[in-house]
C-alpha cells in the first residue's frame, strides 16, 4: 500500500514537472509579443522619390544606399490628397488619414464658421517651455484622430515612451500624437530646442544640456561650403543662377560657400535653411535616445523625427541647385552616422526604421520654360484681389475672398451669411472668374466634388482633402508645372501632381523583408503597415491597409 501511494504520489510530481517544463518552453516562446526595442521614424520633407536616385551614385554606403540595399522600398508611394503641405503630411504619414477625416486641412487653414484663421498646432492655452518666446504655443489638439504613435502608448498602457523631434513644431508633434511623452522643436529667439506646457512644465535636465552646448552656432561658425569640389556637382545648374534661385539676406548672390559665420549675427533661425540643420536635428535625436534610454524599455518606444532643413533649402533654391544636391549629400552622410548609433546602442536586429517624406517639389518653372516644358509663376494675391473687386462690384461685400490659401477659395462666411447672400451664387461667380484666369486648369465646387467633371484621379484627392469644418469652399488646380509663387524662385509645393505627391517610402530592420515594390502603395498604408509590424490597432482614423509585402 505504502509503496503504492508513493509510486503515485512520485508519478503524479513527475507528471506535474513535465506538464510544468513543457508549458514553460511553451511560455518562452510566446510570453510576449514579438516586436522590435524601438521604432524610428525618419520623414524628410518636401524629399521627392527620385532624389533617392538622382543622387544615388553618390550616396555612401551606410545611409540611402543601405536603407535601398536592406531594407523595402516601395518605389510608387504618393499622397492620395490636396493640399499637399507639411502638416498635413506629417499627420497622414502618422495617421493613415486624410485632412477631411484628421482634420489638418493645411499649415494654415481658416475656421469656416468664423473666417478666424488657424495654424495647425496653435494652442493659445499652452505656453512655451525653454524659452521667452511665444514659438511654443503649440499642442497637437487640432488633430482629431490618434496616430500610429497614440496607438502603441494606448496598447502598451503608456508604457511605451513617444518623442517626437523637428525643427518645425509641426514636424516634431503632430507625428508624435496626443499622448506623447514629449515633442521637442527648434526656437529661433533663443536657438534652443523648446516644447510645451502640453508635455511638460519643464525641460529635462539633458535637453538643458544640450541647449547648453550651443551647437546652432558651433553649426554655423564653419560657414557652408560644398562637401566635394563645385564641379562634381553634375546633377544641378550653375551654382550662379539667381534667377531660378533665392538668395540669403544680404548675400550677393545665390552661391557657395554660403558665408553663414557672417551671418548668424541675424539669428540661429538661419541654421534651418542650411544642412546643419538636419545635422542638429539628428544630434538630438540621438541624445534623446540615450538619456531617455530608448530601446531600453520592456516595450517598444517610438521616435519620430523630421528633418526640415531639405525643405527650407528646397523653397529658396529649388530642386534643380547645388545647395540641394548638397543638403542631400550631407543628409546622407548623417543619416549613415545615425544608424550606425542605432546599431551599437540598440543593437542592429532590434529597432525598426521608416523613411519617408511629407509631400515633393517642382522643378522651378522659369528653370522649366527655358526649357521648353510648359510651366509658369501664378500669383495668388492679385488673383484674389481682382476676384475680390468683381465681388463687391456685385455683393456689395468688401474682401469676401479671405484667402486663395492652399489654393482654395476661402469665403468670407459670417459676411455672407449677415448679407444674406446667396453662397450658390457666389460659387458659381468665383468659378466663372477662375476658369478664365491663366494657369488655372479647374476650379470646382468643394461640395459637388464628387459629380464633377474630372478625372478621378483628382476628384479623389479633393474629396480627400476637403474638411468641411476647415477647408475653402472651392478648389482651384493649376496647369501642371504652375505653382503659386512670390518671387518666382526657389520651389514649393501644394497641388496633386506627381512631383508634389511621389514620396520615398523605404522600411529597414527589424520585422522588413529585404526588396522593393513598384506596385501602387500610398501615404495612408504607413500607418497600419507600423501598426501590422507591432501587433497593435491601428489609428481611429485609417483609411489604408498595411504593405504585406514589406513585413517578414
Ligand atoms: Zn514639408
Amino acid at each position: 500500500m505504502k509503496f503504492k501511494y508513493l509510486s503515485v504520489v512520485l508519478l503524479s510530481v513527475i507528471a506535474i514537472s513535465t506538464f510544468a517544463q513543457t508549458k514553460k518552453k511553451t511560455a518562452t516562446a510566446t510570453s510576449s509579443v514579438p516586436r522590435p526595442k524601438l521604432v524610428v521614424g525618419i520623414v524628410v520633407d518636401q524629399m521627392r522619390w527620385d532624389y533617392l536616385y538622382r543622387y544615388y551614385d553618390r550616396y555612401q554606403t551606410g545611409g540611402f544606399k543601405r536603407l535601398l540595399n536592406e531594407g523595402f522600398s516601395c518605389d510608387n508611394t504618393n499622397l492620395d490628397y490636396i493640399p499637399t503641405v507639411t502638416a498635413a503630411g506629417h499627420s497622414c504619414i502618422y495617421t493613415g488619414s486624410v485632412p477631411a477625416i484628421h482634420g489638418i486641412a493645411g499649415n494654415d487653414f481658416i475656421i469656416q464658421a468664423t473666417g478666424k484663421p488657424m495654424y495647425c498646432t496653435e494652442d493659445t492655452t499652452v505656453h512655451t517651455v525653454g524659452s521667452a518666446s511665444r514659438a511654443g504655443e503649440m499642442s497637437p489638439r487640432n488633430l482629431l484622430v490618434t496616430t500610429v504613435t497614440d496607438e502603441l502608448r494606448l496598447a502598451t498602457n503608456f508604457r511605451s515612451k513617444v518623442i517626437g523631434i523637428a525643427l518645425k513644431d509641426r514636424g516634431g508633434i503632430l507625428p508624435a500624437g496626443h499622448t506623447a511623452n514629449a515633442a521637442y522643436w527648434f526656437d529661433d529667439a533663443s536657438g534652443n530646442w523648446i516644447t510645451s506646457t502640453y508635455y511638460m512644465n519643464d525641460l529635462p535636465a539633458w535637453v538643458k544640456k544640450f541647449n547648453d552646448q550651443k551647437l546652432p552656432a558651433q553649426y554655423l561658425k564653419q560657414d557652408w561650403n560644398t562637401l566635394y569640389p563645385i564641379g562634381t556637382y553634375l546633377q544641378s545648374t550653375d551654382d550662379n543662377s539667381p534667377k531660378y534661385e533665392g538668395k540669403f539676406p544680404g548675400a550677393d548672390a545665390p552661391t557657395m560657400p554660403v558665408k553663414t559665420s557672417q551671418m548668424m549675427s541675424r539669428g540661429m533661425g538661419l541654421i534651418r535653411s542650411t544642412p546643419y540643420g538636419n545635422s542638429l536635428t539628428l544630434d538630438l535625436a540621438k541624445a534623446a535616445i540615450y538619456a531617455e534610454k530608448l530601446g531600453k524599455n520592456s516595450v517598444t518606444d517610438f521616435l519620430a523625427v523630421s528633418l526640415s532643413s531639405t525643405d527650407y533649402v528646397g523653397h529658396q533654391f529649388g530642386i534643380n541647385a547645388v545647395e540641394i544636391e548638397d543638403t542631400y549629400l550631407r543628409l546622407d552622410r548623417d543619416l549613415a552616422a545615425f544608424f550606425a548609433y542605432l546599431d551599437t546602442n540598440i543593437g542592429k536586429s532590434n529597432y525598426t526604421v521608416f523613411l519617408t517624406a511629407d509631400h515633393g517639389a517642382a522643378h522651378n518653372p522659369t528653370f522649366l520654360a527655358d526649357h521648353g516644358v510648359p510651366a509658369s509663376v501664378w500669383q495668388a494675391r492679385d488673383v484674389m484681389n481682382n476676384l475680390n473687386s468683381v465681388l463687391e462690384s456685385k455683393y456689395g461685400i468688401k474682401k469676401m475672398v479671405i484667402s486663395l490659401d492652399n489654393y482654395q477659395v476661402n469665403l468670407n462666411n459670417p459676411a455672407i451669411a449677415d448679407k444674406k447672400a446667396s453662397e450658390y451664387a457666389i460659387k458659381q461667380d468665383c468659378i466663372a472668374f477662375l476658369q478664365k484666369q491663366a494657369g488655372v486648369a479647374f476650379a470646382v465646387d468643394m461640395q459637388n466634388a464628387q459629380s464633377a467633371n474630372l478625372p478621378e484621379a483628382l476628384r479623389t484627392r479633393i474629396v480627400n482633402g476637403y474638411n468641411i469644418e476647415r477647408s475653402g469652399a472651392i478648389q482651384i488646380i493649376l496647369k501642371p508645372g504652375w505653382f503659386d509663387g512670390h518671387g518666382g524662385t526657389g520651389t514649393t509645393h501644394g497641388t496633386w501632381n506627381p512631383y508634389d505627391t511621389h514620396i520615398p517610402l523605404v522600411f529597414m530592420g527589424w520585422g522588413v523583408q529585404h526588396g522593393h515594390t513598384n506596385l501602387p502603395t500610398h501615404m495612408t498604408d504607413i500607418a497600419p503597415t507600423v501598426a501590422a509590424l507591432l501587433h497593435i490597432q491601428t489609428p481611429n482614423g485609417n483609411i489604408g491597409v498595411p504593405l504585406v509585402q514589406v513585413l517578414k
